[in-house]
């Protein structure tokens, strides 16, 4: 038997019950100007571990973070005078800045998939800025469907993908982009866009000058997709997969019951969501040149457990070559 997904109008009430959720680890889908958000509170690793349960994620992609304003993204993110330049011209409305990550942002390392930067953006929908307005933090939120799926843009559309995979779902009707938002790359000397949206390059462009186009192959190279410009987060010493036990000069990173006392553990009682929220804090915690590499033992390969380890065979690929 399969249960109906939890769809209930934005009104006062549900905005407030939706805002409650959020703040208990829930998840909640709602409505931005560009497609349906699948919400999470981004402070939360548990929470945000349930993101990509939920939409059956096979690796862990950074994702968006949702903020009212230009003074609450400078809590999280470095907004240098280009962002504030961008922001003062398209916010809120459907553009992303990736900005370097303020050591004190408090949000949780899994938003970044264990990058020093985060995604930020202020979206326009009055329904979305209603709800960040009573849960008074930020919010991450990919779009609203299982993996793989096209974006909703319908409340019917996000019950239909992800029924009770998520608490609550607030139908604030149709959304008038029904793109993804713009996503502007604004660590580095020149501005680049890695992501086509509502936004275009050259709005951008009138703004700032200077956009490069990161979305579109350079002349001879292959094309580069979201996640490959994202890079990927890997610890600086290596990472051995499927270890019984430390050798000679490793760190142990257990997982489940059988590990021993004062060893690092991703989760005792082996749940993924809890180990999925510990994974990028553990990496960096046992990232210290006085280990020769990181020994992790085996990870089921099931649900949560894919993406991390996907995750963990990047790490170890990254020091083979
Ligand atoms: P979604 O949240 O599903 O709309 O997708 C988020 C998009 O923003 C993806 O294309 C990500 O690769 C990109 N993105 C989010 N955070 C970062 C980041 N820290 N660095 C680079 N790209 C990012
Ligand atoms: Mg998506």
């Amino acid at each position: 038997m399969t249960e109906a997904a939890n769809i209930l109008p934005a009104n006062d009430e549900n905005l407030s019950a939706a805002a409650t959720r959020l703040k208990s680890g829930g998840l909640v889908a709602f409505p931005t100007e560009t497609v349906y958000g699948l919400g999470a509170d981004a402070r939360d690793d548990r929470a945000v571990a349930r993101i990509f349960e939920a939409k059956n994620r096979p690796s862990f992609n950074p994702l968006i973070v949702h903020v009212l304003d230009l003074p609450s993204a400078a809590q999280y993110g470095e907004m240098d005078a280009r962002a504030q330049q961008l922001a003062a011209a398209f916010w809120p409305g459907p553009l992303s800045f990736v900005v370097p990550r303020r050591a004190d942002s408090g949000l949780s390392l899994l938003v970044s998939a264990g990058l020093d930067t985060v995604a930020l953006r202020a979206p326009a929908h009055p329904l979305a800025r209603n709800l960040l307005t009573r849960f008074g933090g930020p919010i991450a939120a990919p779009s609203a469907n299982t993996a793989g799926e096209v974006s909703p843009t319908l409340a019917s559309h996000v019950a239909q993908s992800l029924g009770t995979n998520v608490d609550l779902i607030l139908d604030g009707g149709a959304c008038a982009v029904g793109l993804e938002s713009t996503v502007i790359d604004l660590c580095g000397d020149r501005p680049a866009l890695l992501r086509h949206g509502a936004v275009t390059l050259e709005q951008l462009q009138d703004v700032l000058g200077v956009v490069d186009d990161a979305t579109r192959p350079a002349d001879g190279q292959a094309p580069r997709s979201p996640g490959q410009i994202a890079r990927h987060y890997a610890p600086s010493i290596p990472v051995r997969l499927n270890a019984s036990d430390a050798v000679a000069g490793e760190v142990l990173l257990g997982f489940g019951s059988g590990v021993p006392e004062g060893v690092q553990n991703l989760s005792p009682s082996g749940d993924l969501t809890e180990a999925a929220a510990n994974l990028f804090a553990a990496l960096r915690a046992l990232d210290s040149p006085e280990h020769r590499a990181i020994a992790v033992m085996p990870i089921p390969e099931t649900g949560l457990g894919r993406a991390i380890n996907d995750r963990l065979r990047r790490a170890a690929e990254a020091h083979n070559g």
